[in-house]
């Protein structure tokens, strides 16, 4: 046990006591994986953290070699501190690094790898978003670049842990374009499958770090939720075996590290989600998924009935999106632990977590105000207390 600045006394990934009986215990029939525990309830982030404008600033690409490499990273060191410090006064039981090193949540790829071209692009309110694609064959540009980020992050905090990377799917869906990606990758997939041996790689580099939970966000195999994203595909059912098939190559056999894949409906902010429907349709897909925790999302009115949660295998543990972070209006404590005790009609408290629905800010230009972010994070580890001393089991 840690005691924390706070006083409160949090378990490491490493450390007792949450067993079975007051926590969800991970285990899995070979034994390949080491067993992660978690406190019940235990609040979280699901990855990204908005970034105040001197970070924007810092990670446009149009800044590049405008200060020296040391005097970059001594700021996004300090930025990256902050944004531990902001989590662990909240109150969460697991944090991450607010992916503040990264332009965007899936734009860290082209920090691993060569054969992107970055830019940014202004928006009409003058904000810069970063885009990728890639135009070249990729090669090694800083292989272990996602580890370092969990490797800082498990050396400033006592807290659980979580790094994030993107999946191949996703990746490919989001950075292969007809025209300038053709010559280095003549299709979409010929590029998707040539990123499993790249994550993998960084996967297995972020298994050595101690970090407590690696999770894959796969967005784009959630739309698949939403029947008119699917009418855009010829073979719908193929695609969600290509997505399942890749991450599981990725992730087969990597132990050392709780697998996580967040599925959400797109997070464009202010302006809300990019696909509707509940995850019955994604259901046997999310069976095949060789991951230990699904992160998913319940605040948004188009995610559909919690009942489904009923259906997931019951070695599985389920972090629950109970915060809105869409919207400006801050869910109220009472909501947040409405919408778990919702859940627990459907699964037991020991394998439920709690999580905002997304990201903060997927990207870098995501305009949520960063204190708005930490009020709803307060909420949520105010529910989880309330939940720990009503559900104590
Ligand atoms: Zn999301």
């Amino acid at each position: 046990m840690t005691a924390t600045s706070e006083g409160e006394r949090v378990p490491r990934a490493d450390e007792g006591p949450f067993g079975s009986a007051q926590g969800g215990l991970l285990t899995k029939d070979e034994g390949s994986f080491a067993p992660t525990r978690f406190p019940r309830f235990a609040a979280g982030v699901v990855g990204s953290m908005p970034r105040p404008q001197f970070l924007r600033d810092l990670l446009d690409p149009r800044a590049e070699g405008t200060i020296p490499e040391h005097v970059y990273q001594k700021r996004l060191d300090a930025a990256t501190q902050f944004v531990i410090a902001m989590q662990e006064a909240a109150g969460l039981d697991l944090i991450s690094d607010g992916e503040w090193r990264r332009r965007s949540y899936i734009g860290v790829i082209a920090e691993v790898m060569h054969g992107f071209h970055s830019y940014v692009v202004d928006d009409e309110l003058g904000t810069g978003r970063p885009f990728h694609t890639v135009v070249e064959l990729m090669a090694p540009r800083r292989p272990g670049r996602i580890a370092d980020e969990a490797r800082f992050l498990v050396e400033h905090t006592d807290r659980l842990t979580k790094v994030c990377l993107p999946s191949p799917y996703l990746l490919g869906q989001r950075m292969w374009d007809p025209e300038r990606s053709r010559k280095a990758y003549p299709t979409r997939e010929a590029f998707m499958r040539a990123l499993v041996p790249v994550l993998r790689r960084e996967l297995e580099e972020v298994a050595k770090t101690g970090v407590t939970v690696a999770q894959f966000d796969d967005t784009h195999l959630c739309l698949f939720v939403d029947p008119a994203v699917r009418a855009k595909y010829d073979d719908p059912e193929r695609e969600i075996d290509l997505a399942v098939g890749m991450l599981n190559d990725i992730v087969s056999g990597v132990g050392g590290v709780t697998i996580a894949v967040h599925l959400c409906r797109g997070n464009a902010g202010r302006l809300g989600w990019k696909g509707a429907g509940g995850y019955e349709t994604l259901l046997p897909a999310m069976r095949r998924l060789d991951v230990q925790q699904y992160v998913l999302e319940y605040s948004i009115p188009v995610a559909g009935d919690m009942a489904v949660l009923r259906a997931l295998p019951e070695d599985r543990l389920i972090g629950l999106g109970c915060v809105d972070v869409r919207g400006e209006q801050i869910d109220t404590v009472e909501q947040i632990v409405a919408r778990a005790e919702e859940a627990l009609r459907h699964v037991d408290a020991e394998r439920l977590s709690l999580n905002p629905d997304c990201g903060f800010a997927p990207g870098s230009a995501a305009a949520i105000p960063i204190d708005e972010a930490y009020a709803k994070l307060q909420r949520e580890a105010q529910a989880a207390t309330i939940l720990r001393e009503r559900h104590s089991g």
